[in-house]
């Protein structure tokens, strides 16, 4: 059966879903902590998806096209038993890779074995500088790098491959770091990813001018060692991928800003609440939820779907501009990066 379709023909095939919209961190490119504070309206148990539900919209999803799905957040392993998703997921026939992106808080070696044997394939793991300090002011828990590090190596530990790192650089904030970071994991087979800081949400008072262009980052580690562009590994591939000449592994620059990715955008997004969001700077979504506790037929949810997705025209990033940035953009926390 053929992928579902959109308006500028880009097929249906990763869903992001979001298990939670809490966490606990307070990243400032994403959960500001002054405005998600003790009195934030986070969604409360009975609003959130359960486990069954979630696999029943995926199922929905893999016919639809969908081969791919990213568990996300807020912090997914904040969610109790998670990979008894995993499991649920994972056995979906049509699934071919499932992934996490964490921020390594909670990845101890017994979590980091139990996801793997539940069916997870991947991790990725947030890592925003190895500088202590630069990293504490970033995260705003003063959560320390080497916890992070200790993550990392329990994924790749019990094989979670290829260990992927997300980088999202600020200026003045942590693009000073960059090199540390690159030189760390080179030779290690993990994978770090430079990601263009973005105006995601409505609360982290983006601006242009706190934009490191993916541009300068490849000039600033082309300056320390001789790298090369690689072949995308396959349609709709987020990162655009750098190799070290010298055999030293590769890495990867997530440039929405300034070389959007819209083209190839084969992505949809499933907040906490269950609504489909079929662009990260979306600003509504469509409601799956009521459907699923309203009784709906798989037959009725599939339609949902693709009455959705075949109208979906989102290129936000392709369209930024200073009329944009103001939109009430759902929060990053709520769908996911
Ligand atoms: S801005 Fe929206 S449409 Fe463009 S790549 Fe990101 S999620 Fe896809």
């Amino acid at each position: 059966m053929n992928s579902l379709t959109d308006r500028f023909n880009r097929p249906l095939h990763d869903l992001r879903i979001s298990v939670t919209d809490r966490c606990n961190f307070r990243c400032v490119y994403c959960m500001p902590k002054e405005i998600f504070g003790a009195n934030y309206p986070f969604l409360q148990r009975d609003e959130v998806l359960t486990f069954e539900e979630i696999e029943r919209v995926a199922r929905t999803f893999a016919r639809g096209g969908v081969r791919k799905l990213r568990i996300t957040g807020g912090e997914p392993l904040v969610r109790r038993n998670i990979e008894e998703l995993v499991e649920r997921l994972a056995a979906i026939p049509e699934i071919e890779d499932i992934a996490m992106t964490t921020n390594g808080s909670m990845l101890s070696p017994a979590k980091a074995r139990a996801l793997k044997d539940a069916g997870l394939n991947r991790i990725t793991v947030s890592l925003d500088s190895l500088d202590d300090d630069v990293f504490k002011s970033m995260n705003d828990v003063n959560f320390p790098v080497a916890r992070v590090l200790e993550a990392i190596d329990n994924a790749v530990a019990v094989g979670l491959e290829p260990v992927k790192i997300d980088t999202v650089v600020k200026r003045g904030l942590n693009d000073h770091t960059l090199i540390q970071l690159a030189s760390h994991f080179r030779h290690t087979g993990v994978i770090p990813r430079f990601i263009e800081y973005m105006d995601v949400g409505s609360t982290n008072g983006w601006r242009m001018e706190d934009v490191v262009p993916a541009r300068e980052i490849i000039d600033a580690i082309s300056g320390e060692w001789a790298i090369a562009p690689a072949e995308p590994n396959y349609y709709g591939e987020v990162a655009n991928r750098y190799k070290y000449l010298d055999g030293g592994g590769e890495f990867g620059l997530i440039a929405s800003v300034t070389q959007p990715f819209c083209g190839t955008c084969t992505r949809a997004r499933l907040s906490a609440d269950g609504q489909l969001y079929t662009c990260l700077f979306g600003t509504h979504g469509t409601d799956f939820r009521a459907l699923l506790r309203g009784g709906a037929t798989d037959d009725v949810l599939y339609e949902l779907l693709s009455g959705a997705w075949s109208k979906r025209a989102d290129r936000y990033s392709e369209l930024r501009s200073e009329n944009t940035i103001y939109l009430r953009k759902v929060e990053m926390s709520r769908i996911g990066g």
